[in-house]
């Protein structure tokens, strides 16, 4: 490419909004302009990085099997509304009418596009498991966007969806799309860490996300200083100070316990905080005996958070809402189960309306043994991360905690059946049965990726993309292009030689002083620059210099291509 047929639009300074050094210096190289807030258009110099990032992800993606597809990101409100969405997201989403007056919104997401789209094509265990992935535009409509393309309200995600007959498929996947992130952000050449993580508002059981450590990333993680033990202290999980309780450890039992409403369907429901607005529990059972009150994240029963066992309970029992329940529920909710009693559970909803009742009666309702600690088995400790200083030991019990500051780039979920359930997407299994799919998500910010790699990478001077990323590979700036016919020939040659080489490499044919020249190619970030002055190939020489080494040497005409390819 030469420049002069290109478009660079490089600034001395960078406008006053913008605070952190990727944001500068995507608008002082001209990879991005603000068009409104949390609106960019990407500039041609930006795009060819943005295309190089899509690229690795299409390629990493592919290569573990998963299969592209292209979803709108216009979506009628009906698929919203059945998976409980359309109310539960809040602001974020943006919502609009056609001519006709219907609604719509502009996903932030797509799970219920790809349910729907799934339910209707797979039938059978034999069509399992799939996973669909498209690269595409998102909106959300975020309180303050800010810090440029790290936190847009229009931006472009990679978001994939995988579809499996049972959860041991669905985990299987799910530890391939976890070493697919690694693939590809160790491609992007980041220094990152896989962390245990929240679910928010995409819901579900498991999640990790992938954090790019910087310290003006707006996430922190803890971690052990000697294991592998990461979160992110967002997460606002009670975890136990001792032992694993990601997986049940011991053979699965049923057992026969009362039914409890699931508060999450209540928050739903209500649309209120549950923590200002649960006052009392009541269990009358026909027996008396041992309570354990579950608080349950998510409306996935094999997510708790937090598990109490009170011993010679009585019944009918009147409790007011524990504290810890209090202080543990989120917008996010939960639910609440007591084990070992037959009977019915009241839980007291305060709402603006009054005292509204909600009640568990006993039906079918089934939960299983040795999964849950504090439930049918190990005594629980418990940190909650959101307090931990740094120095607290670790919650894998192996070292002390260290705090860093993070950016995510990645996020990773098991969704179990929340969107299949609510949306019906069944299949049949090898005995003819209908059952309800196990699913799971996975995204990666392809816009924050490129700032995010800025802000690991820069200097004074400018940007420092790793080879992979970089808008060009190399950068050819010949002083005196127009006037020096020996400083043209030779520039045009090399230039010639690395496009037939195969390298991605730019002329810097622009008419501009010397000075500009040389602190673009700084600006911009390219890793490897050819300069090119008449003094130097007098003596067979150009001038080489590699963007994060810094310093430059001679090297012979004859020797450059060489170098580089
Ligand atoms: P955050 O915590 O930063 O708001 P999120 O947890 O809401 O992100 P997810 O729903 O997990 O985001 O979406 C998957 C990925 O999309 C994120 O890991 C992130 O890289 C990217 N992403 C999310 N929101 C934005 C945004 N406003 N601008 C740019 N990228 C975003
Ligand atoms: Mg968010
Ligand atoms: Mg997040
Ligand atoms: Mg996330």
């Amino acid at each position: 490419m030469k420049a002069s047929q290109f478009f660079i639009s490089t600034l001395k300074e960078a406008p006053a909004e913008a605070s952190l050094p990727s944001h500068k210096l995507m608008l002082r190289a001209g990879l991005i302009k603000a068009n409104a807030s949390g609106l960019y258009t990407w500039m041609p110099m930006g795009l060819r990085v943005l295309r190089k990032v899509e690229n690795i992800v299409r390629e990493e993606m592919n290569r573990a099997g998963a299969i592209e597809l292209l979803m709108p990101v216009i979506q009628p409100a009906d698929l919203w509304k059945e998976s409980g969405r359309w109310d539960f997201y809040g602001d974020e989403l943006l919502r609009i009418e056609d001519r006709h007056d219907n609604p719509f919104c502009f996903s932030p997401t797509c799970e219920e596009m790809i349910t729907d789209i799934v339910r209707k094509e797979v039938n059978s265990y034999k069509q399992l498991p799939k996973n669909f992935y498209h690269i595409n535009t998102k909106f959300r409509d975020e309180r303050r966007p800010r810090f440029g393309v790290m936190r847009a309200r229009e931006f472009v995600m990679k978001d994939a969806y995988s579809f499996h007959a049972d959860f041991d498929s669905l985990k299987q996947t799910y530890q391939d799309m976890y070493d697919t992130y690694c693939r590809v952000f160790n491609r992007l050449g980041l220094q990152y860490r896989p962390v245990a993580a929240d679910t928010g508002s995409i819901g579900g059981t498991g999640s990790h996300e992938f954090q790019v450590l910087a310290d003006s990333g707006e996430d922190v993680i803890a971690y052990s200083d000697s294991s592998d033990y990461a979160a992110n202290v967002e997460l606002a999980q009670t975890l136990p100070l001792s032992g694993s309780r990601a997986e049940p450890t011991q053979t699965l039992t049923k057992v026969h316990t009362p039914n409890v409403k699931t508060i999450p369907q209540l928050v739903e429901f209500l649309n209120i905080p549950i923590e200002k607005t649960l006052k009392s529990i009541v269990v009358e059972s026909e027996n008396d005996g041992e309570l354990v009150l579950l608080l349950l994240r998510g409306d996935h029963e094999f997510n708790d958070i937090k598990a109490e066992k009170l011993a010679g309970v009585k019944s009918p029992l009147t409790m007011a809402a524990p504290e810890w329940i209090m202080a543990q529920f989120g917008a996010n909710g939960g639910s609440l189960g007591p084990v070992g009693f037959k009977g019915k559970v009241y839980a007291d909803f305060a709402t603006e309306k009054g005292t509204d009742w909600v009640i568990g009666a006993n039906d079918d309702d089934f939960h299983y043994t040795g999964f849950h600690f504090g439930r049918d088995s190990a005594e629980p400790e418990f940190v909650d991360l959101r307090n931990v200083v740094a120095g607290d030991p670790s919650p894998c019990g192996s070292g002390s905690l260290k705090l860093a500051r993070g950016i995510e780039v990645g996020h990773v979920f098991q969704l179990r059946d929340k969107y299949a359930k609510a949306m019906n997407a069944t299949f049949l299994d090898n005995n003819g049965k209908s059952q309800i799919m196990e699913m799971g998500c996975y995204g990666i910010g392809v816009t924050r990726v490129v700032a995010a790699a800025i802000e690991q990478n820069h200097d004074e001077k400018g940007i420092i993309w790793t080879e992979a990323m970089s808008p060009f590979t190399v950068v050819i700036v010949p002083m005196n292009y127009k006037k020096s016919d020996d400083v043209k020939n030779a520039a045009d040659q090399i230039y010639a030689e690395l496009q037939a080489a195969g390298v991605d490499v730019l002329l810097d044919d622009r008419d501009e002083r010397a000075g500009v020249l040389l602190n673009d190619s700084e600006l911009l970030g390219i890793p490897h620059r050819i300069v090119i002055g008449d003094r130097a190939l007098k003596e067979g020489n150009v001038e080489y210099a590699n963007r994060r080494a810094g310093e430059s040497e001679n090297i012979a005409v004859s020797e450059i291509v060489n170098l580089i390819k």
